[in-house]
């Protein structure tokens, strides 16, 4: 068996609208998310035990042991298909950790796709999706990519066709933030307000900008029922928001549960501008320029080998 790399996208939520808690302790939720040009690589390989290891941004602050999303991946899969979980897992992070970028599940749907292409598991993309389901709500849509709006606890998907590609500033923060504990401020903000929570539904305004290709269109109308509990909890995210608006962002809102910031820019020259000024204001640790919509999980083809000559 040889070993396997699978590249996998952060995603952005372009609207998060979060409901009720159900019973089963989950928010309802829709969720349009759209993949972008961050990667992780995951590299899977047989080993003598399940070990991981990681380089990349946020080296430090991921577990590698069985609490890695990606370790408990293998776990799951070896299990369905009667594999060993001996796998050494090697992850080349591109994704703020802990920045509402769904690096984790990225992780998780990475090394789901790498172990079934190294053991031949023939499994199909939309059992893997199911599979992933079992390990956090996101995992399927990084396995999809694209823009797709994810309804239920997120993970059940309709893929949104649009051929335009979106330019990117994300905004990176010092540290990360908990994504139960911004729902729970998200809980506790909407029991102190004391207003109705509507049923969640996707904005009609948001997919027909989206279908139609128009970046100021697609920014009037983001939005992310999270972001006042994020801003909550770390006020300073409100000055890089406006940081970002005003030097020219078309459309500015926090990532998911945050920290992380993202902004939609006209074209490819003015997400440069808009980093730049992100980078001078302060008010972020660094910037990143990306796309999107892309592809999801992707096998990676071997390099040549230079040292053994195998292909
Ligand atoms: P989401 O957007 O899905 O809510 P996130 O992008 O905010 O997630 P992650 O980068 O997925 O956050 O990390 C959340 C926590 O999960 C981290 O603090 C880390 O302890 C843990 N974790 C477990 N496995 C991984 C992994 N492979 N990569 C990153 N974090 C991981």
């Amino acid at each position: 068996m040889s070993p396997v790399t699978v590249q996998v996208p952060a995603k952005v939520n372009l609207q998060l609208a979060v409901g009720a808690v159900r019973p089963d302790g989950f928010h309802e939720l829709v969720s349009v998310f759209h993949a972008v040009s961050l990667f992780d690589e995951v590299t899977v390989a047989p080993a003598d035990a399940l070990t991981v290891t990681l380089d990349g941004e946020g080296a430090g602050e991921v577990p590698l042991d069985r609490d890695n999303l990606a370790a408990r991946a293998v776990e799951l899969l070896a299990d369905r298909l009667g594999q060993s979980p001996n796998v050494h897992i090697h992850i080349r992070k591109g994704i703020p950790v802990a920045g509402g970028m769904a690096g984790g599940s990225a992780d998780a749907a990475a090394t789901l796709l790498a172990c079934d292409t190294m053991w031949r598991g023939n499994t199909p993309r939309e059992m893997l999706r199911r599979l992933g389901a079992e390990l956090g709500s996101d995992v399927p849509f990084s396995d999809l990519g694209g823009t797709a709006i994810g309804t239920g606890r997120g993970e059940r998907l309709a893929a949104v066709a649009s051929v335009a590609r979106f330019h990117w500033v994300f905004a990176l923060a010092d540290g990360g933030l908990s994504t139960p504990a911004v729902y729970r401020e998200c809980d506790r903000l909407r029991d102190e307000a004391g207003d109705d929570i509507p049923a969640p539904a996707p904005r009609e305004e948001l997919i027909a900008a989206l279908r139609a290709g128009d970046a100021p269109a697609l920014g009037a109308a983001m939005t992310n029922d999270l972001q006042a509990a994020a801003i909550s909890l770390r006020p300073s995210l409100r000055d890089t928001l406006l940081a970002g608006t005003a030097a020219g962002a078309v459309g500015a809102l926090v990532s998911g549960s945050g920290p992380t910031c993202a902004f939609l820019a006209a074209d490819e020259d003015a997400a440069k501008s808009v980093a730049r000024s992100l980078e001078a204001s302060g008010t972020c640790r660094t910037t990143r320029v990306a796309y999107g919509p892309v592809s999801g999980a992707r096998v990676l083809p071997r390099l040549w080998n230079s040292e053994s000559g195998a292909v």
